[in-house]
């Protein structure tokens, strides 16, 4: 299908010259219209970075030092993201892609109802809209992610935090943007409550034909429901495939890890097990490939020679791609 999203070669460095940390390098990804895309790796791996630099929300010194975001509009021309001025880029997000940020239920003002704070979002980006269609958009929207509209007029201490999450999602899908992006919007809750909410995110998906680049680090919400998974180390993109392949017959080491500490699907969550040694020091990146001091499979190359990403020379290879020495590459990424 038809992209919406092309990252190409995005690099996003904290701070600036000799001292700067490089937390997203080289990144190509494409989200396409209507697509769930899994974003995977443990803490510090560049998810978030990700996520804030092809949104422009990175707060100083992070900066973005490369590359392009090109959006698809549903008609018009597509742009890049990245040369929006100031005031086109308040248009774009909420309208165009939203986000959900970490512990997000948490951002809801305390001191307004849940009208008031929806009805803002409406407002301020279409200030002619009348005070009924506002109203009716409201309801329209809570009832969508689970809430009865009689909530309209709580206060967010009066929701529970599994509300105040659908209020959230809600919030982000009010002016139907096209890409939504979650930043690990379920953390905070149980698992029965995240699996509750993602799978009605997934079914409004259907209905809305939104697209959604889900970030997290548990491994086994994605494989559930993504269509594609994209797995992150060191801020670069090591591994990409459709869920089921990935889950399948994953083809980066770290995946391989990363599925090895697979939490049980309906059990009780727990740390990343299956993969020793700690994540990188950003700032003291192992030469080579930033995996090898962890890779039960490291050879010659691999501390050397950064491994690209590229299309795998398999029969597959064109669905997916693999930054490793171990699989040799048909075609580079981006
Ligand atoms: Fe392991 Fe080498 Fe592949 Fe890196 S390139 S994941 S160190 S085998
Ligand atoms: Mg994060």
């Amino acid at each position: 299908s038809e992209p919406v999203l092309e990252i190409r070669n995005l690099n996003v460095d904290y701070g600036l010259g000799p001292q700067a940390v490089h937390a997203v390098r080289d990144v190509s990804l494409t989200l396409h219209r209507g697509e769930v895309l899994g974003l995977a790796g443990e803490s510090g791996s560049g998810k978030s970075t990700l996520a804030y630099g092809m949104t422009r929300l990175l707060a100083p010194p992070g900066a973005i030092s490369g590359g392009s975001v090109i959006y698809h509009p549903a008609d018009g021309e597509p742009y890049d993201v990245l040369s929006l001025s100031d005031n086109d880029l308040r248009g774009f997000r909420w309208a165009e892609t939203a986000i959900v940020f970490q512990g997000a239920m948490n951002s809801l003002n305390p001191v307004h109802k849940i009208s008031t704070q929806l009805n803002d979002v409406l407002q301020a980006h279409d200030p002619k809209m009348s005070a009924h269609a506002r109203n009716a958009r409201c309801r329209e929207m809570l009832k969508l992610v689970g809430i009865s509209p009689d909530r309209m007029e709580a206060y967010p201490h009066q929701l529970s935090g599994g509300m105040r999450q659908r209020v959230m999602i809600g919030m982000a899908l009010i002016l139907q943007p096209q890409v939504v992006i979650m930043d690990e919007p379920t953390t905070a809750l149980d698992v029965v409550m995240q699996r509750q909410i993602l799978g009605q995110l997934i079914e409004l998906r259907e209905r809305l034909g939104f697209s959604v680049i889900f970030i997290t680090h548990d491994l086994s919400l994605l494989v559930e429901f993504s269509d594609r998974i994209a797995i992150m180390y060191g801020g670069r993109i090591v591994e990409e495939a459709p869920a089921t392949a990935l889950y399948k017959d994953s083809l980066h080491p770290y995946s391989e890890g990363l599925l090895g500490s697979f939490p049980a699907l309906r059990g009780p969550r727990r740390e990343l097990a299956g993969i020793p040694g700690s994540p990188p020091d950003l700032k003291a990146m192992p030469t080579g490939c930033s995996f090898h001091p962890r890779c039960p499979k490291a050879f010659d190359p691999c501390a050397e020679t950064i491994p690209a990403l590229g299309h795998p020379d398999t029969p597959d290879g064109g669905t997916r791609s693999v930054a490793c020495w171990l699989h040799p590459v048909r075609e580079p990424v981006g």
